[in-house]
C-alpha cells in the first residue's frame, strides 16, 4: 500500500511518514508525538516559572527558531529544565520566553558530559577498589603468647 506523502514536523522540522511514526495533528500541521511531549514540558515549566509573563506564542516561535538552527528539541527541554527547574534561576528576566537557551546550552552540555564521565568512572571501578585490602598477613610472635599455667586440679596426699 502506498504511503501518504511525507509531512514536516511542526517542531523538529524533520520529515516523516504518518504511517511510520506516532504523530499529532496541530491545526493543519503535523508533529511527532514525542516532539509534542517535549514542547509541552517546556510550556508547562515556563508557565509555572513566568506566571503572567508566560507567552505561548513567543516560546513556540523560539523553539521553532532553535530547531531550525539545528538544536534538538530534547536538548532544549533538558537545558531549560536544568536552568530554571534544577538551578532555579530567576525567570522574571526571561520576559515569558526561553531566549536564554542558546546562551546556557554550552554550560548545560558541559555539565552533562562531566556527569556522564563521573558515572563511567564509577562504573569502571570495582567495589574492591574502594576497600583497603590487608597488605600483609601478620603472625604473632611466639614470645607474646603466654603458655597457660598448669592448674592443679587436686593434690594427692
Ligand atoms: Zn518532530
Amino acid at each position: 500500500m502506498a504511503k501518504k506523502p511525507q509531512v514536516i514536523c511542526l517542531y523538529c522540522n524533520n520529515k516523516f511518514y504518518r504511517e511510520d511514526e506516532e504523530f499529532e495533528q496541530i491545526g493543519r500541521r503535523y508533529a511527532h508525538k514525542k516532539c509534542v511531549q517535549e514542547v509541552d514540558k517546556i510550556h508547562q515549566l515556563m508557565q509555572e516559572k513566568c506566571g503572567e509573563l508566560y507567552s505561548k506564542n513567543k516560546i513556540d516561535a523560539q523553539i521553532n527558531k532553535f530547531t531550525k538552527d539545528g538544536y534538538e528539541l530534547e536538548h532544549i527541554w533538558e537545558t531549560i529544565n536544568w536552568w530554571f527547574g534544577i538551578r532555579g534561576e530567576d525567570a522574571s528576566k526571561a520576559n515569558g520566553g526561553i531566549g536564554i537557551f542558546p546562551h546556557v546550552y554550552p554550560d548545560y552540555m558541559q555539565e552533562k558530559i562531566k556527569k556522564s564521565k563521573y558515572k563511567e568512572v564509577l562504573q569502571d571501578q570495582k567495589i574492591s577498589d574502594f576497600i583497603d585490602e590487608p597488605k600483609k598477613s601478620y603472625t604473632i610472635s611466639k614470645k607474646y603468647i603466654k603458655k597457660p599455667k598448669r592448674v592443679k586440679l587436686f593434690e594427692l596426699p
